[in-house]
């Protein structure tokens, strides 16, 4: 959204975060962050909220001590399960939020953007299960990429609309679904998919998010009796790590570690590191590190995980980087591939491709990791949707 923008103070985190957005957006917004603060103060609310992760989503997810990875490491390596949710993925935790403000708001319907197909899927199923019409805005490339993600959609009973634009792709998409709310509000909640856009969206997916790490704390102090030293997170827009990090913040022993995708190499252009790479600009209406020419056009973004393909990150992650809080890496497509089958032999378990960013970072620090350090690597989600691609990729 760069025409008409208004910029107020709420939701900064330092010179990050915002709410860059056209005026008619503007009254939408306010009403979302109003709803969502009288939700955040009503015991009612979390209540629905907690039953519904826990008989339907399946809640709380385990951490799993590795024990075959932590010989290969050399520390102590525990896998927090975001892949044995319903839907496979951390998504559902913050789709089931919105969905309930969608229905305490009164709106009729929903909407929502979706790249890989992850986050349209996690809405249309909460959108069924509260019986909601939904539309998810999908680039015309991923509508081709992703077949059986909108299949799956539309088995849910989710309008998929296909939205051509400069690749064809997510950030697309995003532009196209906001500016389908901006004439829709009233009728209609945009569940947005990570801790980016607009505010109150980074704070609110944060706050839905957090019970990764609210669980992994009471895990993790039952299993070792102390708190970890490290957490290891992907980061795309950043949700699953931020729903990780946020409840470790202001623990300054544990150190926080997110991984973005250096696709084929941070230095060949094809990849989607937008904190280790970029600079500072204005995407889906926050202010934060992005990937942009001099002109400040948005450059393509490429990772082999879908889910870490775009060209922005959520603004939180761009303070938390810029204040020294956490630190930002990055793997390449090749590692990614190459702990994808690590996690599978060693531990029984195929990680998203996404969550294989994590691993191959956890890989490529052993020689810095102590023998008695703790460390948590986010399993953001599983890799049944992505065994297709791997063994096309990884053939002969
Ligand atoms: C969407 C997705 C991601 C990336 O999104 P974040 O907002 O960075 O969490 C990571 N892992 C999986 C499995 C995903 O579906």
């Amino acid at each position: 959204m760069t025409i008409n923008q208004t910029q107020t103070t709420p939701g900064r985190f330092g010179r990050f975060g915002g709410r860059y957005v056209a005026a008619t957006l503007l009254n939408a917004l306010e009403e979302l962050e109003a709803a969502y603060e009288a939700a955040k103060a009503d015991p009612d609310f979390h209540e629905e909220y907690h039953a519904i992760l826990r008989d339907y989503v399946g809640r709380p997810s385990p951490l799993t001590f590795a024990e075959r990875l932590s010989e290969r490491v050399g520390s102590r390596v525990y896998l927090k399960r975001e892949d044995l949710n319903h839907t496979g993925a951390h998504k559902i935790n913050n789709t089931i939020g919105q969905g309930l403000l969608a229905r305490r708001m009164g709106k009729r319907r929903i909407i929502a953007e979706t790249g890989a197909g992850q986050h349209g899927v996690a809405t249309a199923t909460v959108a069924a299960r509260l019986g909601l019409p939904c539309m998810v805005f999908m680039g015309v490339e991923d509508v081709r990429r992703q077949k059986l993600n909108v299949y799956r959609m539309k088995l849910l009973g989710a309008e998929v609309v296909p939205v051509e634009g400069l690749q064809g792709t997510l950030k697309d998409a995003c532009d196209a679904a906001m500016r389908h709310w901006m004439g829709a509000y009233e009728d209609a909640l945009y569940i947005f998919g990570s801790v980016a856009g607009p505010h109150p969206y980074p704070t609110m997916v944060r706050d839905f998010q957090r019970v990764i790490g609210d669980e992994a704390r009471e895990q993790i102090l039952a299993a070792e009796g102390r708190l970890p030293d490290r957490l290891i997170a992907c980061v795309g827009g950043g949700a699953n790590a931020m729903g990780l990090f946020y409840p470790f913040v202001g623990d300054s022993e544990v150190k926080l570690v997110g991984v973005e995708a250096a696709g084929h190499g941070i230095d060949t252009g094809l990849h989607s590191a937008s904190i280790c790479a970029g600079t500072y600009g204005v995407l889906d209406g926050t202010a934060s590190l992005i990937l942009q020419d001099e002109d400040g056009q948005v450059l393509p973004v490429h990772s082999v995980a879908a889910g870490l393909d775009y060209p922005g990150v959520g603004p939180e992650h761009a303070f938390m980087h810029e204040a020294g809080r956490a630190t930002y890496t990055s793997v390449t497509d090749e590692q990614a591939l190459a702990a994808f089958r690590t996690l599978a032999e060693l531990e029984g378990i195929i990680p998203a491709l996404e969550s294989a960013h994590a691993v191959a970072q956890v890989l490529a620090m052993a020689d810095e990791l102590g023998e008695d350090e703790v460390v948590i690597v986010n399993i953001s989600g599983r890799g049944d949707k992505d065994c297709e691609e791997v063994e096309r990729l990884t053939r002969g």
